[in-house]
């Protein structure tokens, strides 16, 4: 996997090169947005690490600039911690995914590695519902700025139900892809499991995204 480091700071990016080498990737890095869009018209890359705070033209210029010449390599945005404002411009703009400064250098790993897997399948990372986001890295669960604690069972029913949203999924369907079980198991099971998770979602908001219809089962939508 060949991965871009977008990056002026010095020591910054040769730690992370080095740490990416180290996990077997090759990388490349630049200092400055001239120099990745350059950089990009000449190489296939799998993933691009782009720090917003660049000279000149900085990272949210050069994601536009990439989208707009249709380069779909998947984007993860270093963005300054608590700058929400930032993290929506840079979605908006077509990131895959971002990372507040400072960060632990195994997340960014597992982000890139993550992307670079993800690019051919395209599984978003992160998955959003109105102002539910879930973070499948992780996972994370936030309606608004509220995090939202899950069990790790209520977590895999509404990543489930939140990838296939928009679709009715059936009590068969969530067994099997939630529980494993390739037969019905004959009770409330899974009801049980998407009270619970709705009235976790729900709890603080009249807003539902968590809708039953009855006789076939359960779908994420926003309200209309
Ligand atoms: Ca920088």
């Amino acid at each position: 996997m060949r991965v871009l480091i977008v990056e002026d700071e010095k020591k910054m990016a040769s730690f992370v090169r080095k740490a990416l080498q180290a996990e077997g990737f090759s990388a490349d890095v630049v200092a400055s947005g001239d120099d990745a869009l350059a950089a990009t018209s000449a190489t296939v890359f799998d993933v691009i690490i782009l720090d917003i705070m660049l000279p000149g033209r900085d990272g949210l210029s050069v994601l536009r600039q990439l989208r707009e010449r249709s380069i779909p390599t998947p984007v993860l945005l270093l963005t300054a911690r608590g700058d929400v404002g930032e993290r929506v411009e840079g979605l908006n703009a077509g990131a895959d995914d971002y990372l507040p400064k400072p960060f632990v250098l195994a997340e960014l790993i597992a982000r890139v590695r993550a992307l670079g897997r993800r690019a051919g399948e395209s599984q978003p990372i992160l998955l959003r519902l109105g102002d539910l986001t879930v973070d499948t890295i992780t996972r994370i669960v936030k309606r608004g700025d509220r995090v939202i604690d899950l069990a790790p069972r209520e977590y895999r029913l509404l990543e489930f139900l939140l990838r296939s949203r928009g679709r009715v999924c059936s009590r068969m369907a969530i067994v099997e892809k939630v529980w494993d079980y390739d037969f019905d198991p004959g009770t409330n099971l899974v009801d049980v499991y998407v009270m619970r998770l709705r009235e976790k979602l729900e709890r603080e908001t009249d807003s539902k995204l968590l809708h039953t219809v009855r006789g076939v089962g359960y779908v994420m939508k926003e309200s209309p």
